[in-house]
């Protein structure tokens, strides 16, 4: 049986024990061991620090785009030996391209980013934020912001359900800020991140230390955080929490930025009538969130917001759509939707769906059965899509319980008014959308809707061939959501990489102002 290393001070490290068996989603063999045992994690911390840190701060910003320009270009050429590893997980070639080459795109935004928005020249290592105020009157005063990259390594916890993503979209913004990353996947998923770090190992692109990757349990490594270190957390709120209250967290004020769970909303307008665009792009896309990566993203539509009088249209509409859907091996072409990360997952999913069924009717689906092309229905880790209809919208379960898999529930509004308030219950979200023909109904809406949510996308006919979709987190903007969502925020252009930096007030003359941020700023 494989057991899978972390790569810690510049060498693969196995581990020194056994660990937590790594399953196949599609099979359920188990395909490797997962195990930190043995790694120093403080002396990880260190290389980091005194390794990692101090190279990367050696080069300019514009070479550190390079760097990222020629990591996305490796694992661009290589990115057939990760879908074949991403299929294990359970994913279908759509779902594998949406995690790996949405990774690399955000790898190529960051290079692109630091050539356009950062400084360049030998010695530009210093960002200053926007322009000095002058602070006298004859201008011989001024103030500014500068921002200078933390001294301590980017520790980055991921989540199961974007193995290659959420690593890559954490390193791009960390590395262009010139500071050195700490991997640390989820377990279930970690045999695809593996093989990824690899890659980027073989590549031998990156400063020493810049990168390491511990794979299994994070061990003690949160105990050896110092206040120059950062901490970007991706998974469940619960974790999050823990975490966050983590003593030498809260003792040494460690950054902490969480993505963490959410029950995401979509909100179909009155004028989404059956026969209308509307009504279709708002079908297509929740069976859209529904499917892809098997509902398992945590930006997915949870609620389905409708109209009242349209819910049997919807419900209806939805459930015909969901019939078409293929599920089963997602090595076979024809299969839509794959399986979910393991079985553990799929019997938390139907623990969910059982308290959402105490106030909610199923609608489409069966949490128990499904048929499946190309593998065992019981020995992978298949589960239907199941459309829920919750006919109360005053019942808390359908805006408390996130059912992490292709779950959604159908509920009814009356006013944009009413459509606000239910969408606070979800007491913060990462991503909502409001699909509707009418900018007075989408204002009302959205305004209600900003204060509870990190990205809202708002869906009509003109917008609808170019856009993204309602669960896509795209570099240059903020992915992160407040409250429940775990109140970060990621990427966002260049906030995610001032994220990775100290903001300086910086008060003097002109001319010293200029030596600093302009170029003349010397490393220790
Ligand atoms: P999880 O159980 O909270 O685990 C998340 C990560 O934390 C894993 O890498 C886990 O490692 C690690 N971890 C657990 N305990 C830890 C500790 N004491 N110290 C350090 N690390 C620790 O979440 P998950 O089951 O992987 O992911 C599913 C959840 O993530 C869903 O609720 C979903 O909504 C959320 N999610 C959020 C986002 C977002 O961007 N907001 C994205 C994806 C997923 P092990 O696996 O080794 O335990």
């Amino acid at each position: 049986m494989k057991s899978l290393p972390s790569y810690v001070q510049d060498r693969w490290q196995s581990p020194a024990g056994d660990g937590a068996q790594v399953y196949d989603a599609v099979t359920g063999e188990v395909l490797a061991r997962a195990s930190s045992s043995g790694v120093d994690m403080a002396a990880a911390l260190l290389h980091a620090r005194t390794v990692g840190g101090p190279a990367l701060r050696s080069l300019t910003f514009h070479q550190r785009a390079a760097l990222l320009a020629d990591l996305a270009a490796y694992l661009r050429a290589h990115r057939e030996e990760l879908y074949a590893v991403s299929a294990r997980t359970g994913a279908t070639l759509y779902d594998s391209k949406f995690d790996i080459d949405g990774g690399i795109r955000v790898l190529r935004y960051y290079a692109e980013l630091g050539v356009r928005e950062l400084p360049g020249g030998d010695e530009r290592t210093v960002y200053a934020e926007g322009p000095a105020a002058s602070l006298s009157r004859d201008g011989s005063f001024l103030g500014g912001h500068v921002c200078t990259p933390l001294r301590g390594a980017a520790v980055q916890i991921n989540a199961y359900n974007f193995p290659v993503w959420a690593p890559l979209e954490k390193l791009a913004p960390a590395l262009l800020a010139g500071v050195p990353s700490l991997i640390k996947p989820a377990t279930p998923t970690c045999h695809l991140t593996s093989r990824l770090i690899e890659l980027i190992v073989e590549s031998g692109l990156l400063p020493p230390g810049s990168l390491q990757y511990i794979c299994g349990s994070a061990g003690d490594l949160l105990d050896h955080l110092t206040e120059q270190d950062l901490v970007s957390f991706t998974g469940s709120a619960a974790t999050a929490g823990r975490l966050r209250t983590h003593p030498q967290v809260v003792r040494q004020a460690v950054r902490f930025n969480a993505e963490a769970d959410s029950v995401n909303c979509s909100v179909l307008g009155p004028d989404g009538t059956p026969g209308t665009a509307e009504f279709d792009l708002y079908v297509e896309q929740l069976v859209t969130e529904m499917t892809v990566k098997a509902g398992q993203k945590c930006t997915a539509i949870r609620r389905a917001f409708v109209p009242v009088g349209l819910m049997d249209a919807v419900g209806e509409a939805v459930a015909a759509r969901l019939a078409q859907v293929v599920v089963g091996n997602p090595a076979d072409p024809a299969v839509h939707m794959g399986a979910l990360a393991g079985r553990v997952q799929r019997e938390e999913v139907r623990r969910c769906v059982k308290t959402l069924r105490d106030s909610a009717r199923l609608l489409y689906g069966d949490p128990d059965r499904v048929d499946v092309r190309g593998a065992d229905a019981e020995q992978g880790a298949f589960l239907s899509p199941l459309l829920l209809c919750c006919d109360d919208p005053g019942a808390s379960a359908p805006h408390e319980v996130e059912a992490f898999g292709p779950v959604s529930t159908l509920i009814p509004y009356t006013t944009p008014e009413h459509v606000a308030f239910l969408a606070s219950l979800g007491r913060g979200s990462l991503a909502g959308s409001v699909v509707t023909g009418d900018p007075g109904f989408a204002r009302e809406v959205l305004l209600g809707l900003a204060p509870w949510h990190g990205r809202l996308l708002v869906l009509d006919t003109t917008a609808a061939s170019a856009s993204t979709g309602h669960g896509s987190p795209l570099p240059a903007l903020i992915h992160g959501g407040p409250g429940r969502a775990g109140g970060g925020e990621e990427m966002g252009g260049i906030r995610g990489v001032v994220h990775h930096m100290q903001r300086t007030a910086l008060q003097g003359s002109p001319r010293m102002l200029a030596a600093l941020s302009g170029g003349t700023a010397t490393e220790d």
